[in-house]
């Protein structure tokens, strides 16, 4: 018997522990496969980690850990995979946006031998304009950026043991697990799912955590920007090339004077492509700076007493 592992970070979700058990249960009690619910609190403020904790009192399937801080959901996936024991991991929210109904679909496409299961949303759930708006921007320029379609692709997926491996050996700090479960490659299957209502509390992205995650995830995964800063470059050394033999025909001619629209236009030109292409470099040194440091992803506080003794950084066990 296989087991099965599903990892759910949860950034202050104390209200959709229990109803995410409960739905979990029902679907992963039926299958032949024996498994575990391993949430990773993310430096939740709301007494999440202690409703893991007294959930998982009564349900041995549930473990949890929880986080010295907020590390962000990605840190929190990847300390999930880390601690997972599955021969398959499915990664999904846990606030039920991510129906577990299509789990025994995702299971049987593992069985038939996918090793990458991935959800794609049929459809993007009820947002706000502005949500949907900057979202969808968000993916079109990624989708340019990484040269892999995202616009339906989430992070509700399963992933063979090997493909986890995979994963966990890539080095980097500033992980996309949207985009590395992709980049990793191995046998790939789709299954698409209709994106549920958030049952409880709200979304945790606000418009700067949007963006911020946006640059980092473009500058950690793509050297595109930077080939723009070069072509950005080019266009200005033929525009002042064109500008340069224009004011030297005017200076033979004998009428140079009158030329400060030219001057202050080229100033604002050149200085506004120098800034942006500066601020460009900028996100890549911070990238670099990040892994230089090798800190660790995450580090984790306490993890519930049916997880393994050695995980790394956990401080404190309960049983
Ligand atoms: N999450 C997290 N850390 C964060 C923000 C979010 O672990 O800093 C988790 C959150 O608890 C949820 C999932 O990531 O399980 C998706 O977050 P949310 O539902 O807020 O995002 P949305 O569905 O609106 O994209
Ligand atoms: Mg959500």
């Amino acid at each position: 018997m296989a087991l099965l592992s599903v990892v759910l970070p949860a950034y202050n979700e104390k209200e959709n522990i229990a109803p995410a058990v409960e739905e979990l249960s029902k679907v992963l009690e039926p299958l032949e496969e024996d498994y575990e619910i391993l949430f990773v609190s993310d430096g939740s403020t709301d007494g999440t980690y202690e409703e893991i904790l007294r959930v998982a009192g009564r349900n041995p399937h549930v473990k949890g850990a929880e986080f010295s801080r907020n590390f962000g959901k990605e840190a929190a996936i990847f300390a999930g995979l880390e601690l997972a024991a599955g021969d398959a991991v499915v990664v999904m929210d846990c606030d039920l946006q991510h129906p577990p109904a299509v789990l025994p679909e995702m299971v049987g496409k593992w069985r038939g031998g996918a090793e990458v299961v991935e959800g794609i949303k049929s459809s993007r759930g009820r947002e706000s304009l502005g949500y949907k708006l900057s979202a969808g921007l968000f993916y079109k320029v990624m989708s340019r950026l990484i040269r892999m379609d995202m616009n339906a692709s989430s992070d509700y997926k399963l992933l063979d043991r090997k493909v986890v491996a995979a994963l966990l050996e890539l080095p980097e700090r500033n992980t996309f697990f949207r985009a590395l479960s992709f980049w990793v490659g191995f046998r790939t299957e789709k299954v698409t799912y209709e994106v549920q209502e958030r049952r409880y509390g709200r979304s945790k992205w606000s418009l700067k955590s949007l963006v911020r995650y946006a640059v980092r995830n473009a500058t950690s995964f793509s050297t595109l920007p930077l080939q723009i800063v070069t072509w950005l470059g080019w266009l200005f050394l033929v525009f002042s090339l064109v500008l340069g033999v224009q004011t030297l025909v005017r200076f033979c001619m004998g009428n140079a004077a009158t030329g400060f629209t030219t001057v202050i236009l080229l100033i604002l030109l050149v200085g506004g492509a120098l800034m942006l292409s500066l601020g460009i470099l900028g996100h890549y040194i911070a990238r670099i700076y990040e892994e230089v440091k090798g800190r660790p992803r995450y580090i984790i506080r306490e993890i519930t007493g049916n997880l393994p003794e050695q995980v790394k950084g956990a401080w404190k066990k309960h049983d």
